[in-house]
């Protein structure tokens, strides 16, 4: 940028270049411009014109590139208001004038074009954004076929030529610097000779955007200066680079304007790919020029301030799953193959899946990617997921897909042959267990696991019955139906087997005992179901329960109920499908922090990171008496592809630390709950511990409000319990204190709108 030659023009001084050369007695008023001066004419009914005066190192030919290409876009049959040049009363469409200074300045006269820059317009809506890239296609339009000696020049501004801006690499500290190599590599892996070159405007940033008053509409593109012969593409992929920026989501407002120039103007898939390359370049040139800006004018502070955007915008990208941009993308352009709209997906589903499964939310997402503790869907919005405790480790875990993929291009195959794949994850699993539990049986879902532990403490007691706790699941199957009071007593369900007995849940918020000795009292209802109907096989149990709306039982509970189950013959099976694996935080399983030892636990859900696997840990005891000459055989269950999940599973735990992870951000996430409960009589309870957590609301609607409005904000949660009216916190254990704080502000702008 070429600031020393700019000119430097009084007000008084434009207004006599103003009365001379054109002959109109108007009022100036300086514009702002850092390479040339600007000036606005403008008489009492407002401004009329733009008097422009050229950096003195301004080539004339790109003047006149500028002149032409206004006439040219004056004429084209683009919908928008260009400025028309004014010619001076010499005829002369360029004046040379000298300066105060002696140079010699070049001055030209604009009419001025109504509109407000779309930077100051906020928010910017769907269809602004894609009237912005319908504007700059039927520019693009306009300029077919425009040729002129001087748009093939040297600007550094020209992506093509982002080399230039490379140079200054070095300038930037780390970890800044690393950070934007990725995208500097990706601009060095572009094929440019696939990308057709023309002239382009080159520099649609919001604000040469113009929109109307009501800032629904791009009305004009100002601003010729950056001009050049260039891959067409870049146009576009400047604009979204500037549409970006200040946006919840950046790939959202980007993929507007892409669909609106798409519409008019087909982007080639060469060009639909190279896109979001070229957009992200085009954010690291900027800054790469503002550190070299920086450099030669260190006391400038604006150069710090006016780079934050793009620094920001930059961070958020680098956390963007590698290729989702692009996709999205793609889709928008029809070039992803095998992409479906989400209303054919929902008719699919409606058409051909059984009908018993419901689709969270009342507009269903479209999800395509997961990374780390997000959901990116189809249209370039991400979610910050609260529920999912499958992806335990994190969405899309490198090091778990790197370890099931290379065993899978292996091996995989059932248990009958040694492999060291099982015998390390048992050993693993087990060291990581009470010693009493010390046998496995590997399955593949966490039914399994409980229709095994079922048929284990059955064949361990020589009876049927089977307590259980009011509100809990355990699974999916027949037997695991019947001991699931959610399902059993919930829609559809044919109510209480015989053979089962429902323990109240240890809820000391709703249910009806409180206070010190609340443990106690809970446990004492097994006694009293021993009393009434005989001792059972098992009492099954969640550590924490999940469905019952996050309950956490109180102290002594578990330590009570299992040492009566067992007085009477009984075996104790710690349900951990949702809870195992580090969660709580504070220890590695929930009963744990009951300070209890099962005979049975039972895994699922996390245990390999959304691989299909289970797992049931039993004493020697329990397993001897399963072995009775009947074969237990899982076709699927400990096949080395599921150990190498499950083993990456575990090394990410230990050398992430994530159950510490778990501890930490949940002690600060209940901590804000509680700060929100305090403030919003709606919540009547929180409750839970390390990444396992519940906020009770009055009713269900309240609930199932604020997650529908969460979602809206960017944050996905549940509901839950036996009223429904339970948010469940449940994220993959990698949620951090800043996811914690985003989901405790949405929380508290959701629970401020009137209607909750
Ligand atoms: N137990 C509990 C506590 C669960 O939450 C679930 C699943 N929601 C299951 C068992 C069953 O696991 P799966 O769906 O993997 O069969």
């Amino acid at each position: 940028m070429n600031v020393a030659g700019a000119p430097r023009f009084t007000i008084a001084g434009a207004e006599r270049l103003a009365r001379e050369f054109y002959g109109l007695a108007l009022h100036a008023e300086p514009l702002p411009s850092e390479r040339d001066q600007n000036f606005v004419l403008r008489d009492s009914s407002g401004p009329r014109f733009v008097l422009k005066i050229a950096n003195r190192e301004e080539a004339l030919e790109v003047l006149d590139l500028q002149n032409k290409l206004l006439e040219r876009l004056g004429r084209g049959n683009t919908g928008l208001a260009f400025p028309r040049l004014v010619a001076a009363q010499s005829g002369l469409e360029i004046t040379p004038v000298a300066g105060e200074d002696e140079a010699a300045y070049f001055v030209r006269l604009l009419t001025w074009v109504e509109g407000v820059p779309m930077a100051t317009v906020q928010p910017h809506s769907a269809g602004l954004l894609r009237s912005m890239g319908a504007g700059l296609a039927r520019m693009q339009e306009a300029l077919q076929d425009f040729q002129h000696p001087a748009a093939k020049r040297i600007l550094y501004w020209d992506l093509r030529r982002a080399s230039m801006a490379w140079r200054h690499l070095d300038l930037i500290p780390e970890p800044r610097r690393r950070l934007l190599q990725p995208f500097v590599d990706g601009w060095h892996s572009l094929d440019w000779d696939r990308l057709p070159p023309s002239v382009i405007y080159n520099d649609a940033n919001d604000y040469n955007v113009l929109v109307d008053a009501a800032g629904t509409r791009v009305v004009s593109f100002l601003d010729l200066g950056d001009v050049v012969h260039t891959a067409t593409v870049c146009d576009l992929a400047i604009a979204i680079a500037y549409a970006m920026l200040d946006k919840q989501d950046p790939i959202a407002a980007a993929a507007e304007v892409v669909r609106g120039y798409h519409e008019i103007r087909p982007l080639s898939e060469a060009e639909a790919d190279a896109l979001y390359t070229l957009a992200a370049a085009r954010l690291c040139a900027s800054v790469c020029y503002a550190a070299n800006q920086i450099r030669q004018a260190p006391g400038n502070q604006y150069l710090y301030i006016s780079n934050r955007p793009a620094w920001e915008l930059l961070g958020k990208l680098a956390s963007f799953p590698q290729g989702w941009p692009g996709e999205v993308f793609r889709r928008v352009c029809r070039y992803s193959k095998g992409a479906r709209t989400a209303a054919s997906l929902m008719e699919s589903r409606r058409r051909l899946l059984g009908p018993s499964l419901s689709i969270s939310y009342s507009e269903p997402l479209h999800i395509v990617r997961g990374w780390r503790q997000h959901l990116y869907d189809a249209s370039g919005r991400r979610y910050l997921d609260c529920v999912n405790n499958v992806a335990h480790v994190g969405h899309a875990h490198p090091r778990v897909n790197e370890a099931a993929a290379r065993q899978m291009a292996l091996l995989n195959t059932n248990t009958r042959y040694l492999h060291e794949n099982l015998a390390e994850y048992i050993e693993r699993l087990t060291a990581l267990l009470p010693p009493a539990l010390s046998v496995v049986y590997l399955v593949c879902s966490g039914s399994e696991a409980n229709e095994l532990a079922l048929r284990l403490a059955r064949a361990h007691t020589g009876r049927d019955r089977i307590f259980v706790l009011d509100a809990g699941y355990h699974g999916n199957t027949s037997a695991l139906i019947d001991i699931s009071p959610y399902k059993f007593n919930g829609s559809g369900g044919r109510g209480k087997p015989a053979h089962v007995e429902i323990m109240p849940l240890p809820d000391v918020h709703r249910g009806p005992h409180r206070g010190p000795d609340a443990g106690s009292r809970y446990a004492a209802h097994v006694d009293d179901a021993i009393r009434r109907g005989g001792p059972p096989a098992a009492f099954f149990a969640e550590s924490a329960s999940g469905c019952g709306g996050q309950i956490l039982f109180p102290p002594g509970y578990l330590a009570e109920a299992f040492a009566v189950v067992r007085q009477a013959g009984g075996v104790c099976v710690a349900d951990e499908v949702q809870t195992g694996f580090g969660r709580a935080g504070s220890h590695f399983w929930m009963f744990e922090t009951q300070g209890v030892v099962p005979d049975i636990v039972t895994m699922g859900k996390p245990i390999a990171n959304g691989h299909p696997m289970g797992a049931v840990v039993t004493t020697r005891a329990i397993a001897d008496s399963f072995a009775n000459g009947m074969e237990y055989f899982n076709t699927f269950g400990g096949n080395p592809v599921s150990c190498a999940a499950g083993l990456a599973v575990l090394d990410v735990i230990r050398d992430e630390g994530l159950q510490q992870n778990a501890l930490s951000t949940g002690d600060y996430l209940l901590a804000g709950l509680r700060d929100l409960a305090r403030r919003f009589p709606a919540i009547e309870d929180v409750r839970g511990r390390g990444l396992f957590l519940g906020v009770e609301l009055s009713d269900a609607s309240t609930a199932s409000a604020l997650v529908e409005r969460m979602k809206v904000s960017g944050v996905l949660l549940s509901t839950d319990g036996p009223l429904h009216n339970v948010i469940k916190i449940k994220p993959p254990i990698v949620f951090d204190r800043s996811d914690a704080a985003v989901l405790l502000s949405g929380l508290r702008t959701a629970l401020s709108q009137n209607s909750i």
